[in-house]
């Protein structure tokens, strides 16, 4: 087992570092303490939410974060110092798979529009023309990792035609068509839902903009579960504005939280969720299990699972 391994205080953005420590704290214990930047002194390991500086001058052997997107993290730095970054990746497709789905049926059978109604007392329903099923609908999904699998495999189960766009096009269950990344437009454009569920790198980011709201239809919604950046965010309220789009669900923004001045409240169509797709109650057992797991293997010299450095 690993000599010290701290959990960061930033840790808290996403649930109390306390209930982890609770969970690393069984037969293969290591020797756990929640810490601020300024106690890292004499720690192997660090389980943190946010990346600071002093991490790299610190005499960590390995860094893990308790989100699969580590695109804050200057991964390049890391390696330089030789310390290991490993992220969350695996753990979110049945979470994000659902939230994903639910936006799909909130859209298709209006439940966020009687949701709103209901807080007015206000007895009505949405006009027909926008209600549907998602039985025979379509999405297409862009990213098929896990996040992308967790959704396809519910978007098929619900009857939904599924496109994928991947970036070598091998086929994947539950996806009836895969596409490379190059043929992005063609992926999305005859699809109702398009859901994004790529990493943000500088291949993706941006990666929906003008172009993509020109290329999908006029009543397509988008579903961004993935990072802010990857949406071009001005891009997508004029869409909005324009009637060139019929709605989106957004988990993730360009700026978190969602400034309160920020036009995309206050679309009828639009649903702002705090970046909690992938939000349970269990993950911090999930996070101790891949963590537990990792501490054996940095003990036993052996390669950490998740690794991205
Ligand atoms: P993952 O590593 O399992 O899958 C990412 C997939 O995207 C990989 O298959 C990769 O090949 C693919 N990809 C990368 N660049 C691509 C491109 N240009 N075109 C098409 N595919 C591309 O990661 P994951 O667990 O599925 O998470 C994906 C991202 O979603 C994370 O990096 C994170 O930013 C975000 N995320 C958000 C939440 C949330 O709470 N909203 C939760 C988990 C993950």
């Amino acid at each position: 087992m690993t000599r010290t391994l701290g959990i960061h205080d930033s840790v808290g953005a996403v649930f109390p570092p306390a209930v982890l420590a609770a969970e690393l704290d069984g037969p293969d214990a290591v020797d756990v303490s929640i810490v601020g930047t300024g106690d890292l002194d004499g720690l192997d390991a660090l389980v943190t939410f946010a990346h600071d500086d002093a991490f790299l001058e610190a005499d960590l052997r390995w860094v893990h974060s308790v989100q699969a997107g580590v695109d804050k993290f200057p991964l390049g730095e890391y390696e330089a110092r030789g310390i290991t970054v490993t992220n969350s990746t695996g753990l979110h497709g049945a979470s994000v798979g659902e939230t994903v789905a639910g936006y799909m049926l909130s859209f298709a059978r209006r439940l966020h529009e009687y949701r709103s109604n209901q807080e007015r007392s206000e007895w009505a329903w949405a006009d027909r023309e926008d209600s549907f099923t998602v039985d025979g609908s379509s999405v297409s999904v862009v990213g098929l990792g896990t996040l992308g699998k967790g959704i396809a495999a519910r978007a098929d189960a619900l009857g939904m035609d599924v496109t994928g766009v991947k970036r070598t096009p091998t086929p994947v269950d539950h996806v009836d068509r895969v596409h490379p990344t190059g043929e992005l437009h063609e992926a999305i454009a005859d699809a109702k839902f398009v859901a994004l569920a790529v990493p943000l790198t500088d291949d993706t980011e941006s990666m929906v903009g003008d172009a993509e709201f020109a290329a999908m239809r006029d009543d397509a919604v988008l579903l961004n579960v993935a990072r802010g950046p990857v949406v071009d965010q001005s891009a997508l309220v004029d869409a909005l504005r324009n009637d060139e789009l019929a709605g989106a669900a957004l988990d993730v923004f360009e700026t978190e939280p969602l400034p309160e001045d920020s036009p995309l409240w206050d679309f009828d169509d639009v649903i702002v969720t705090p970046h909690a797709a992938a939000a349970t109650r269990d993950y911090p057992e999930n996070i101790a299990a891949l963590v537990t797991e990792n501490a054996r293997r940095l003990a036993a010299g052996e390669r950490l699972g998740n690794t991205v450095v």
